[in-house]
């Protein structure tokens, strides 16, 4: 494979390991949490990155992106990426989505076992340190109870335009500060009712130092540490300290961070002072998130999907989680190909569905094996090939990859081929079947139209054909009679049925959710139409099991409802984009 492009995150990382700057990792005080400690060897040189979900909703697209960018960082340079969960928010968490993210992660192909150790953590484990350091916080001086009311405290914060004012609270002694904070812990407040606070700069013009809230009081139960605590930081302030926990070198996140930054810097800085964290301290990297064209990747938007029934659940092949495009058939290299090819950059910009969908073809394309399916069928009888006869044809499995051999599957008088490959009356350039026109069977003989039946509305129920005996494709004689046109057909008797799905963009607009649209309005009417198509004989649709339907497309079984008895297929995406044009 082609070395992977460079980026401005490559570049940083290829000058710091160039410096040395990680390979004199010491601990200055409290060394980590048991669950960091174990993973050992703090003084090697390695980059450590993170992917860092919510576990509160399943894994999208734009989640992929960041799990390519950390765990292909940490491969690429030989280092480590944790997978971590930021379970800090306990209402909205819950151990369904934990397995969830998992299992995304595993199927898109990364492991976070590395060097012997298994990096999977959880904020929730840095609960007691990160309580240890909220007390060395304030008893430096450098954080404080609030008890104004939440209207007080929204008031007091000040515009962009206007400095904030300063809590009454915000001087008060810092023994006073830490018993509050004490009891808030041990539940003597209730929710709302007071936080701590960093005290940093009430005036700043960045409105994440106006003494920004660091815990706030929530009587709730937490999906592992159950009721342990009733208080609960913020990510702000719990995100610096969890990847100060675990030794990460470069933490990076999407450009919505970036004014949170001298924030973060400010956390590891005053800790560090306190002696609580390990140098070097992590940095902060922010690239632009992924924004495709013609999807949703808003939690709260993919929920609503769901319990309005607009999709079938959080895996319909039409979502854009990663469990809907495994269903629908996208493979874990084509959207990791997809990652690579949209590339990391510190610019926000929109990138088209297409590529997701020439990337799934890039990937399947050498691989998918090939079969013959028709989505709507018609009859042709080749009248004058005998009744009970048949004959093997053969094809190959995939033309790019001779190894994979060939297919066999057989001709007989009676074939299915697609409604669209006959014209009663043609229109101009249509070189499929018409009465008089000759095309080629693919794989099989070249036929002449000599007529066609219809039923009592007019509509064609049977087309009848005469094969040319010399003609079969593979035989001296194939190239005798030359067609331009080329047509796919199962033989009848032998056809495999099969419900078929034909899967289209979910939002008919490139952009569902721009300005003050409501996105509902831009769902595609047309994004699913259920067919009962054929296969050809020996096609077996094993779940997850994915073909190139020749002329038509890629299709997958669908891993939750094919079976062998009854088939049920899912386009993956068309052979061409048609929506280009
Ligand atoms: P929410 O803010 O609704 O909780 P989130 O999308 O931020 O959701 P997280 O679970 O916090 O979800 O995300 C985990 C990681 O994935 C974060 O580091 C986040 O920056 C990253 N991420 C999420 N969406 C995208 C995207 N579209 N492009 C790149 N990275 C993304
Ligand atoms: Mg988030
Ligand atoms: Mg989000």
């Amino acid at each position: 494979p082609a070395a992977p492009a460079t980026n401005f995150l490559r570049q940083i990382i290829e000058a710091d390991l160039a410096q040395g700057r990680h390979a004199q990792r010491r601990w200055a005080g409290t060394p980590g949490p048991a669950s960091v400690q174990a993973q050992g060897e703090p003084d090697v040189a390695r980059i450590r990155t993170r992917f860092p979900p919510e576990p509160n909703g399943y894994l999208h697209i734009g989640h992929a992106k960041s799990i390519c960018v950390n765990f292909g960082l940490a491969r690429d340079y030989g280092g480590i990426c944790h997978l971590r969960f930021d379970d800090t928010n306990p209402e909205k968490e819950e151990q369904e989505y934990v397995d969830a993210i998992a299992e995304a992660v595993q199927w898109l192909g990364f492991d976070w076992h590395a060097q012997g150790k298994d990096h999977l953590y959880f904020a929730s484990d840095y609960f007691t340190y990160m309580f240890e350091f909220a007390e060395a916080l304030v008893l430096a001086g450098h954080a404080y109870v609030d008890e104004q009311s939440a209207e007080q405290t929204r008031a007091n914060r000040g515009t962009l335009t206007e400095p904030g004012v300063d809590s009454p609270w915000r001087d008060r002694p810092a023994e006073e500060s830490l018993a509050r904070l004490r009891d808030m812990r041990d539940g003597k407040f209730p929710d709302g009712s007071m936080v701590l606070r960093a005290k940093i700069d009430m005036a700043s013009p960045n409105m994440n130092l106006r003494d920004p809230i660091m815990y706030r009081v929530r009587h709730a139960t937490h999906h592992r540490t159950g009721n342990d605590w009733c208080i609960y930081p913020l990510y702000s302030w719990a995100h610096p300290v969890e990847d100060a926990l675990e030794g990460i070198t470069h933490s990076i996140c999407t450009l919505e961070f970036e004014d949170q930054r001298p924030y973060y810097d400010w956390i590891l800085a005053r800790l560090a002072e306190l002696g609580k964290l390990a140098q070097p301290l992590p940095h902060q990297y922010e690239f632009a998130r992924l924004n495709l064209s013609y999807i949703v990747t808003s939690k709260r938007k993919l929920l609503q999907l769901v319990q309005e029934g607009h999709v079938d659940g959080w895996d319909d092949p039409r979502m854009p989680t990663l469990f809907g495009l495994r269903r629908r058939g996208y493979t874990p290299a084509s959207i990791r190909l997809f990652c690579d090819r949209t590339g990391v950059s510190k610019s926000d910009s929109r990138i088209d569905y297409s590529l997701l969908e020439q990337a799934v073809r890039d990937d399947l394309d050498p691989i998918a094996p090939r079969t013959v399916a028709v989505l709507d069928p018609l009859k042709l009888v080749i009248t004058n090939y005998p009744e009970g006869q048949t004959e093997a044809c053969t094809a190959p499995r995939n033309p790019h990859d001779p190894s994979a051999g060939v297919r066999e599957f057989p001709f007989s008088r009676e074939l299915w081929i697609e409604q669209d490959d006959f014209r009663e009356a043609p229109p101009k350039k249509y070189f499929r079947l018409f009465p008089g026109n000759s095309v080629r069977l693919k794989y099989g003989y070249v036929v002449t139209c000599t007529g066609f039946v219809k039923d009592e509305a007019g509509k064609v129920v049977e087309v009848h054909a005469e094969y040319l005996p010399d003609t079969k494709s593979g035989t001296p004689g194939a190239d005798s009679v030359k067609v331009k046109g080329n047509i796919t057909w199962i033989s009848a008797a032998h056809a495999v049925p099969a419900e078929i799905r034909l899967y289209d963009r979910l939002f008919a607009d490139p952009h569902p959710d721009a300005g003050e649209k409501n996105f509902l309005d831009a769902l595609n009417p047309n994004s699913i139409q259920v067919v009962q198509g054929l296969l050809e004989p020996g096609t077996v649709a094993d779940a997850g099991a994915t073909w190139q339907f020749e002329r038509l497309g890629y299709f997958t079984a669908d891993r939750a409802l094919s079976t062998a008895e009854r088939p049920v297929l899912n386009r993956v995406t068309t052979l061409r984009d048609s929506w280009a044009g």
